[in-house]
């Protein structure tokens, strides 16, 4: 059975446009991604922009490096990654349209190639829109040679950018320069590379756990109880994923209940400021991929779509 899988990461935008069609695009996505309008009074809203600086490479997100973007206590910023996935993507969109809140997504290349009105509707309704690879192949980035890991990003980013409208990429800056490795799983030469393109690579801070089967209930609360533990962060969950899907109107409520401000990141210039990790860091990549990647591999068909 395919559809049983465990994802984790992906990333979006920048300003080499070349033609005016293109520098049309990402003025309105900029545009859209700072209007303010919001209908609901309640609202758990965005509390503000902020903007990421990716020149020179980024690497962000405790759980695989040692140092995060640089919020303030109780400021989260949430991503979704593996989609976008008809049925489950929709009510992702739609809760978070409820409640007046901008995410970033990390997409998959495949999947907006099929699913490209999605793409379409993530960017117009404000949201970031990343970059997770061409394929999210199961043996992750690291399980394939680095040029072959190099075409599944090209490919991924232009695949993204193609269903929103614009050209294929081909080298330099993307029109989102964020990107997440399938898995968390880097290497040194694919993050090299990916610096010498100013894209930017997230990890995450922390993780609902929603590639594991459970309840929304269930990944309600443990999603805030590592959220209270942590008091801010970036914020990884999977739009492919029913159960968050489920949960998330719940989750978004639960965040205003607590006090807790949403933060949406959008591509910036220069480069951006960085927080660093509490003494005592250590990351949990690698011990994770140990555990995560024989499930990966052993699921893996000729339908998968998404893992870890
Ligand atoms: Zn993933």
């Amino acid at each position: 059975m395919f559809r049983t899988r465990f994802s984790l990461f992906a990333a979006l935008l920048v300003l080499t446009a070349t033609s005016s069609a293109e520098a049309s695009s990402v003025r309105e996505q900029e545009t859209q991604s700072r209007s303010p309008e919001c209908h609901n009074p309640n609202a758990l809203g965005t509390s503000r922009i902020m903007d990421v600086g990716t020149s020179g490479g980024l690497d962000v997100g405790l759980k695989t490096y040692p140092q995060t973007l640089p919020l303030a206590g109780k400021e989260v910023v949430l991503t979704f990654d593996d989609g976008p996935m008809p049925g489950s993507t929709e009510k992702v969109l739609d809760a978070l349209s409820a409640e007046c809140v901008r995410a970033t997504f990390f997409v998959v290349g495949r999947n907006a190639s099929e699913h490209p009105s999605l793409v379409r509707r993530e960017i117009a309704e404000g949201h970031t829109v990343g970059h997770h690879s061409w394929s999210h192949p199961a043996k992750t980035l690291r399980g394939i040679s680095e040029v072959a890991a190099q075409a599944e990003i090209v490919r991924g980013i232009s695949a993204v950018q193609e269903a929103a409208g614009g050209k294929p990429y081909s080298d330099g800056r993307p029109i989102v320069p964020f990107f997440r490795f399938p898995g968390f799983a880097d290497t040194a030469p694919l993050n090299s590379w990916l610096q010498a393109r100013d894209i930017a690579v997230f990890g995450t801070d922390l993780w609902a756990s929603d590639w594991n089967p459970m309840s929304a209930a269930v990944e309600l609360r443990l999603v805030m109880q590592r959220l209270d533990h942590a008091r801010r962060g970036i914020i990884l969950f999977h739009d492919t994923r029913p159960q968050t899907a489920e949960m998330l109107p719940a989750f978004l409520r639960e965040l205003k209940a607590r006090g807790y401000r949403v933060v949406h990141m959008v591509p910036g210039s220069g480069k951006s400021a960085v927080g660093a990790a509490p003494p005592g860091w250590t990351s949990e990549t690698e011990a994770i991929l140990t555990h995560v990647m024989p499930r990966l591999l052993k699921a893996s068909g000729p339908a998968a779509k998404h893992g870890m």
